[in-house]
């Protein structure tokens, strides 16, 4: 019998159809770069941004700008209702229990930044930190300063062969009783997911605190961070087609109000005197300073974009087209692919021969074909791969198999000139 047509979906023209209703809402995907049509394959580094993310930003600021929280006047109540709606809408969003424990942050490294800093009285020499081996280096660094404080031990949970997490090593290194389980939910040099709710669970049941970086899951994954079970869930506006500078921070409310508050100062406190300042409660406790207030409302309107746009059908077609940029980058010989499943969220890592990756991205640029290359900050992961970088594509809602077949031709075109 015939082999089922992988590529099923993609190709269905709904689909085609509701793609292409999508990507007429990013201006910029709307151009030429030297005489060749963008094809954006780096929404992993950031993504477009939707008109109504656009919109949104210029209204606030043509028709309510004004400081949140602070004055009697209108504009200011307006746009302290329009920021606070958005916590209302991030709550619903994250299925968390309470918009309290919504704490908004200028990005994925600043969230966890607050978490490692504001832990430090939790944290005592000796304590263990175990830290996904795939990690992002704003997953590391923050906990290495933490354990430079307060004499903690970072303890890496290794990847299997195929750079999976490996569940079984992970399990050892849980009867260890750590303080702090920091995993990510998605990798962002590789697309590998890792099953966060089993995960959690199992360091739950040792009595660790957990944090999970989802910056590359939340423009892909429907999101509950209950059912996920974490303390902390961290991701940034900027990968999810809202605005950059503005990140959110997730935090299971007992704990979130034990956080000692990495920044003090104005909108943080309740009372202030020059012999003793008295906090504010959540959230306003660790949101200290004006607030990113644009940007917060730009996240809004990125999130209803969500809402509306990212369907079952539009997260199988995601998945498909990372599926199908897999099997005709297999197809081409001679390409690498690291830590490639069939499960693999929005990203495909991959090196041309023994090419060198920044080679391969000049070359591509050349033909409007933008991916990233490098280390992707996570040096850790590259050194266990024993790689000096890789070249990386991403996919975003926006993405078609067109463009897939454009970079695949592309790629094509730089192998026959370079091997
Ligand atoms: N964590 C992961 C998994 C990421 O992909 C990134 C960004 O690439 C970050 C953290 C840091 O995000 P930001 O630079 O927005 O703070």
């Amino acid at each position: 019998s015939a082999a089922p047509d992988a590529t099923a979906v993609i190709c269905s023209s709904e689909s085609e159809q509701r793609n292409a209703k999508i990507r007429s809402q990013f201006p910029a995907l709307n151009q030429l770069l030297d005489g060749y049509p963008l094809c954006y394959l780096d929404t992993a580094a950031t993504s477009q941004k939707p008109q109504m993310v656009l919109d949104a930003m210029a209204q606030f600021y043509a028709n309510d700008n004004a400081n949140v929280h602070r004055a009697a006047h209108q504009l200011s109540a307006r746009s302290t209702l329009s920021y606070e709606k958005v916590r209302d809408q991030l709550q619903q969003f994250l299925k968390a229990e309470r918009r309290e424990e919504i704490i908004f942050s200028h990005g994925t490294t600043e969230s966890i930044n607050l978490v490692a800093f504001g832990l430090t009285t939790h944290v005592s020499a000796g304590d263990v930190i175990l830290i996904d081996a795939a990690a992002h280096h704003a997953n590391i660094v923050p906990w290495q300063e933490l354990a430079k404080r307060t004499g903690a031990v970072i303890k890496p949970i290794p990847l299997d062969q195929a750079c999976r997490l490996d569940v079984s090593a992970y399990k050892t290194l849980l009867e260890l009783k750590p303080k702090i389980v920091a995993l990510c939910h998605v990798s962002n040099a590789l697309g590998t997911v890792n099953h966060v709710a089993q995960l959690v669970q199992l360091a739950k049941a040792q009595g660790a605190i957990t944090l999970v970086d989802g910056a590359q899951a939340v423009a892909h994954l429907t999101l509950d961070v209950t059912e996920i079970g974490c303390d902390f869930y961290v991701f940034s506006g900027h990968k999810m087609y809202g605005p950059t500078g503005i990140g959110v921070l997730y935090g299971r409310f007992d704990l979130l109000d034990t956080l000692a508050p990495l920044l003090t100062g104005g909108e943080m406190i309740k009372r202030v005197s020059f012999e003793a300042t008295e906090f504010g409660s959540l959230p306003n406790r660790l949101e200290a300073g004006t607030p990113p207030i644009a940007e917060v409302i730009g996240l809004g309107a990125a999130i209803t974009f969500l809402q509306t746009e990212l369907t079952a059908q539009v997260q199988a077609y995601e998945a498909e087209l990372v599926n199908y940029l897999q099997s005709q980058l297999r197809a081409l010989g001679e390409v690498h692919l690291y830590g490639a499943f069939d499960d693999n969220i929005g990203v495909v890592a991959f090196n041309l021969a023994d090419e060198h990756h920044q080679d391969v991205g000049i070359l591509l640029d050349q033909q409007g074909v933008a991916v990233r290359c490098g280390h992707h900050c996570a040096m850790p992961l590259m050194q266990s791969l024993n790689l000096k970088g890789c070249c990386r594509a991403s996919i975003g809602i926006y993405t078609n198999k067109d463009d897939i077949d454009r970079f695949v031709a592309a790629l094509v075109s730089v192998k026959d000139l370079l091997l």
